[in-house]
């Protein structure tokens, strides 16, 4: 048997949990944070230069846009946002924009500010390891 046929046959078996996390964490690889760096890049030069970070203006597209409702979670606190998304604005591309990470590649009900994710990569980094 080849070794692709195992591949398959791996595959097969995977449960439908199993499956969709995988087609997820491809879709965030290969899709997703790709689309995310130019975004994160501008908002780190915006945060750098002190600039005015721009306001977004409602998409005048003809496609169809979705209201999500996103609970972002800041240092000090947390804050609900309604988040108006089509394919040309994709909610993750908006997020990143304002500083926050989307904790899924869709339609994310949750989102996480770059200082707290900052701070936690840098708290599990120096803890203790038996913490
Ligand atoms: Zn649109």
């Amino acid at each position: 048997m080849a070794p692709e046929a195992n591949v398959c046959v791996v595959q097969d078996k995977l449960s439908r949990h199993a499956w969709w996390k995988h087609a997820q964490a491809c879709w965030w690889g290969d899709d997703v944070l790709p689309s995310l760096i130019r975004p994160f890049m501008r908002f780190q030069r915006e945060q750098n230069t002190g600039a005015q970070v721009d306001s977004i203006e409602p998409c005048m597209c003809s496609q169809r846009h979705h209201i999500l409702k996103i609970v972002c979670v800041h240092m000090e606190y947390l804050e609900d946002i309604d988040l108006v998304v089509c394919s040309r604005r994709p909610a993750a591309i908006q997020l990143v924009s304002q500083g926050l990470f989307p904790c899924s590649p869709l339609a994310p009900t949750l989102a996480v500010s770059m200082d707290m994710l900052e701070f936690v990569s840098d708290l599990f980094v120096n803890m203790a390891p038996n913490e």
